[in-house]
C-alpha cells in the first residue's frame, strides 16, 4: 500500500470510533478520516437509556475516546460534517459543502435512525425518539417535569424509558402493538416475564394497542387516541417503534443493499474497497451461515476491529456470538445467540424464573440457539460456548443448575 493512503470512516458513532482505533492497534499509520454528522464526538448509545437517563452515569461517561485521543492518534476528526455522496469508482467522496475526499479505503458505518410514528399529530412537539445524547437529555428533563407519560413501543427502548420513567416517579402507559413485548427477539414464554415486571413496577401496560392519533393543543402533544377509541392523556409521548438502517449513500453508489449494506464475513460491500460495520451492516455470519444485521451495542464494539484488519488486506471474519443486554429496574440481563421468530421448538429455564435469577436457553432439535441469563452472572462464557458448539445437549441437564454449564458446553 502506497504511503500517502487516506481509510475514510462515515459514521463516528462506536463503530466508526473503534474503526479507527483498531487501524492505529494494527499498525496503520496512513491518513485517517472519521466524519460525523453530530457535533458530539463518537458516544456510546447503550447509557442513554439507562444510567445517563437515570441520572446515574455522568455525561462524561458516554464517549468512547477521551477529547485528545483523536489529535494524539493523527485521527481527522471532523465532526459537524455530512457526506452528501461517495463515488466508489472514483474513490471520492463528497461533503455537504461541497468539498471532495479522496480515499483508498472506505468504512461505512452510518449506523440507523428511529422510523418515525406515521399517525396525525405525530409532528407535535412533547413527541419525543430516542436516539442520540441530546434526545436522552431532552427525556431525562421531560421526566423530571411530566407527571405522566405515553411510551409507544415495547421494544428495548420503550421498556428501558419505561422504566427511568418510573424510577422518576412518572405514571407511565405503555403502548405496544404486539399481544407482549419483545415478543419478535425473546418469543412469549421471555416476554411475559418482561410484561409481568413492568407492570409489578406500576406500569399502565397495554398490548394489541394501535395507535391511531397523537392528541394536542397549540401544537404540543397531551396524549394518545387508539384505534380502539380510547383515550389516554399524557405529558409527552416517547417513541421507541425500531430503526432503520442508514443505507442512503451505499445505496445512492450502487452498493448492493437489502436490509442494510450487504456485506460478506469480511465485512466488505459489494464494492471491493468498501466496507461497512455497525447497525448498518447486514453481514455473512459463518456461524450461522446466513446474512444478519444486528442492532446492538456490541455489534459495533466489536465488527469494526474485523473491519479495520480486513481493509489493511488480512483474511479474517466476524463470527462473534450475538450478544447485548438490558438493564431494567433490577432486572439485569445478558442475551447470546441468535434465533430467527419462532425458529425455536423448545425453551429450557435454569434457575428461579419467578425470583427472576434464571438463566433461559432456546434451543432447535437439542441444539442451543441462544441463551439468557437473567441477574445470575458470569456465565456469558460457557452460554456462547454452548451457542458455538452447534451439538445437541440435554434439556434436563440444562435445566439441572447444579451441573455447571462449563461442563455441558465442553470447556
Ligand atoms: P425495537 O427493539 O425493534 O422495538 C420496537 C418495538 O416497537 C417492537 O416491539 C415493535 O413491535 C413495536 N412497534 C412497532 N411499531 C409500533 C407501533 N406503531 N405502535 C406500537 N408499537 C410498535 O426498537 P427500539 O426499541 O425502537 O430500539 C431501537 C434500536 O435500539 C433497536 O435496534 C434496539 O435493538 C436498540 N436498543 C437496544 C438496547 C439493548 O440492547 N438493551 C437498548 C435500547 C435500544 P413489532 O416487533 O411487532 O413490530
Amino acid at each position: 500500500m502506497p504511503e500517502d493512503v487516506t481509510f475514510l470512516i462515515v459514521g463516528a458513532g462506536l463503530a466508526g470510533a473503534k474503526a479507527a482505533e483498531s487501524l492505529r492497534e494494527e499498525g496503520f499509520d496512513g491518513r485517517i478520516v472519521l466524519i460525523g454528522e453530530e457535533t458530539e464526538r463518537p458516544y456510546e448509545r447503550p447509557p442513554l437509556s439507562k444510567g445517563y437517563l437515570l441520572g446515574t452515569a455522568e455525561r462524561d461517561t458516554i464517549y468512547v475516546h477521551p477529547e485528545t485521543w483523536y489529535a494524539e492518534h493523527d485521527v481527522d476528526l471532523r465532526l459537524g460534517t455530512t457526506v452528501a455522496g461517495i463515488d466508489p469508482t472514483g474513490h471520492q467522496a463528497t461533503l455537504a459543502d461541497g468539498t471532495r475526499l479522496g480515499y483508498t479505503k472506505l468504512l461505512l458505518a452510518t449506523g440507523s435512525s428511529p422510523r418515525r410514528l406515521g399517525v396525525p399529530g405525530a409532528d407535535q412537539d412533547g413527541v419525543l425518539y430516542l436516539r442520540r445524547a441530546q434526545d436522552s437529555d431532552q427525556i431525562k428533563q421531560t421526566l423530571q417535569s411530566a407527571s405522566r407519560v405515553a411510551v409507544v413501543g415495547g421494544g428495548w427502548i420503550g421498556l428501558e424509558v419505561t422504566a427511568a420513567a418510573r424510577a422518576a416517579g412518572v405514571e407511565v402507559t405503555l403502548l405496544e402493538a404486539a399481544r407482549l413485548p419483545l415478543l419478535a427477539v425473546l418469543g412469549p414464554e421471555l416476554a411475559e416475564v418482561f410484561a409481568e415486571l413492568h407492570r409489578e413496577h406500576g406500569v399502565d401496560a397495554r398490548f394489541g394497542a394501535q395507535v391511531a392519533e397523537i392528541t394536542g393543543a397549540a401544537g404540543r402533544a397531551d396524549g394518545v387516541r387508539l384505534a380502539d377509541g380510547a383515550r389516554i392523556a399524557a405529558d409527552a409521548v416517547i417513541v421507541g417503534i425500531g430503526i432503520a438502517p442508514n443505507t442512503r449513500l451505499a445505496g445512492a453508489a450502487g452498493l448492493k443493499v437489502d436490509n442494510g449494506v450487504l456485506v460478506d464475513a469480511q465485512l466488505r460491500s459489494s464494492d471491493p474497497d468498501t466496507y461497512a460495520a455497525g447497525d448498518v451492516a447486514n453481514a455473512f455470519h459463518p456461524l450461522l451461515g446466513r446474512s444478519i444485521r444486528v442492532e446492538h451495542w456490541a455489534n459495533a464494539l466489536n465488527q469494526p476491529k474485523v473491519a479495520a484488519t480486513s481493509m489493511l488486506g488480512r483474511d479474517v471474519a466476524y463470527d462473534r456470538v450475538p450478544y447485548f443486554f438490558t438493564d431494567q429496574y433490577d432486572l439485569g440481563m445478558e442475551y447470546s445467540g441468535y434465533v430467527e421468530p419462532g425458529a425455536y421448538d423448545q425453551v429450557v429455564f435454569r434457575g428461579d424464573v419467578a425470583g427472576r435469577e434464571f438463566v433461559a436457553f432456546w434451543l432447535a432439535g437439542g441444539q442451543v440457539l441462544a441463551g439468557m441469563n437473567v441477574n445470575v452472572w458470569d456465565v456469558t462464557d460457557p452460554i456462547r460456548a454452548l451457542v458455538r458448539s452447534g451439538r445437541g445437549v440435554d434439556a434436563a441437564a440444562l435445566a439441572d443448575p447444579a451441573i455447571p454449564l462449563e461442563e455441558l458446553a465442553g470447556d
